[in-house]
């Protein structure tokens, strides 16, 4: 999907790309057909230079395994991932340690993902032995210090020497970041950032990633399940459902214009500190369905309000530009731009 931008522009571009995990469980495994759990089920995207691009959606809907798959921490099953046109997705050996070296994650628990047994020194130093980079200990140990003072941990002599739990979870995290910005990376994959910090540190966490992308142009895939931070951090977002992509564009076009029923849902569930606000909730109905049984046509038609028999439970709706930039996936996405009313059916039950 070229979204209109010029081929240099395009850090990552990312072409139907699919994640089957193979189930291997109980009965599962004795008859018929393998069982698949379709994780990422055909998604395509472009991110660039400098941009931040927000990955929404529930649990579930496939945002980290994407992630995971950009960061090749897991096998594609299908598809491209093209960084700086050159496709990546199966890469083996030094190419992807070099490609590794290129691109970094950040994940959700900043506890979990750094070595209780490792000084902040020792955890921002590893990827530099790993890679090879740095003639001597003491480059090594300055590359460490700027990395932990562009993470706007100073003086950050203060803190080489203290070990994960002597840090709050906001200077964990900031040890993360400066771990991923020790290698220079051309880009970030972020899982969750945010999610287990204190609301007061959030804020401060997240500008520290803006200006970073300001600062070095880093871009960013910024996953969240909070449709707040998204708007906040990203430039352009994609909304994800079950593996696949329902609405993506610039971010207050979908914020302000969303046109899927689900990306409805999303943002009408965000609470507004106006007690005369007029929400205009859209309800949706159920769980979201498993991976494992997935509703034939449209994923999102047992709790779409607006799902129609015959056409939504039948027909996959394909990922269609409505306008520049702006995509859905909804059969009755081009009525809703023209303002058009559809009414909210009972379909057949799911
Ligand atoms: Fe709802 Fe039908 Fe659109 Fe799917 S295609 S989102 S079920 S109206």
């Amino acid at each position: 999907m070229n979204n209109g931008e010029s081929e240099e522009n395009v850090v990552i571009r990312v072409k139907d790309l699919k994640k089957y995990f193979e189930l291997h469980v109980g009965m599962f495994k004795f008859w018929g057909e393998p069982i698949y759990v379709k994780a990422v089920d055909g998604i395509s995207f472009d991110i660039k230079k400098g941009e931040v691009f927000g990955l929404v959606g529930e649990s579930g809907c496939g945002k980290t395994t994407t992630g995971r798959l950009l960061t090749r921490l897991e096998d594609p099953t299908a598809g491209s991932i093209l960084f700086h046109g050159k496709d990546i997705a199966r890469l083996k050996g030094k190419g992807l340690k070099d490609y590794r070296r290129n691109v970094q994650m950040i994940f959700q628990d900043p506890y979990e993902s750094l070595n209780p047994r490792f000084t902040v020194l020792k955890t921002v130093m590893e990827p530099l032995l790993i890679h090879g980079i740095g003639e001597t200990y003491d480059e090594r140990v300055e590359m460490v210090i700027k990395a932990l003072e562009d993470a706007e941990l100073k003086p950050a002599e203060e803190y080489l020497e203290r070990f994960p739990h002597e840090l709050s979870g906001g200077q964990r995290q900031r040890v993360a970041i400066a771990r991923a910005l020790v290698l220079r990376p051309q880009f970030i994959v972020a899982d969750e950032p945010v999610s287990m910090l204190d609301v007061s540190i959030r804020a401060g966490v997240m500008n520290l990633m803006l200006d970073l992308r300001e600062k070095y142009g880093i871009p960013y895939l910024f996953i969240t399940h909070d449709i707040a931070v998204a708007r906040y951090m990203s430039d352009r977002m994609a909304v994800m459902y079950l593996g696949k992509i329902v609405e993506m564009g610039e971010t207050d076009e979908i914020i302000f214009n969303h046109l899927h029923p689900y990306t409805k849902a999303l943002i009408s569930a965000v609470p507004v500190p106006d007690p005369d606000h007029k929400h205009g909730r859209v309800e949706i109905k159920g769980e979201i369905p498993s991976p494992i049984n997935l509703p034939p046509g449209c994923r999102f038609w047992p709790r779409c309000p607006y799902a129609q028999k015959g056409l939504c439970d039948v027909k996959d709706p394909p990922l269609v530009e409505t306008k520049d930039g702006h995509y859905v996936a909804c059969h009755f996405a081009k009525k809703f731009a023209a303002g058009e009313e559809v009414p909210e059916k009972e379909v057949a039950t799911a």
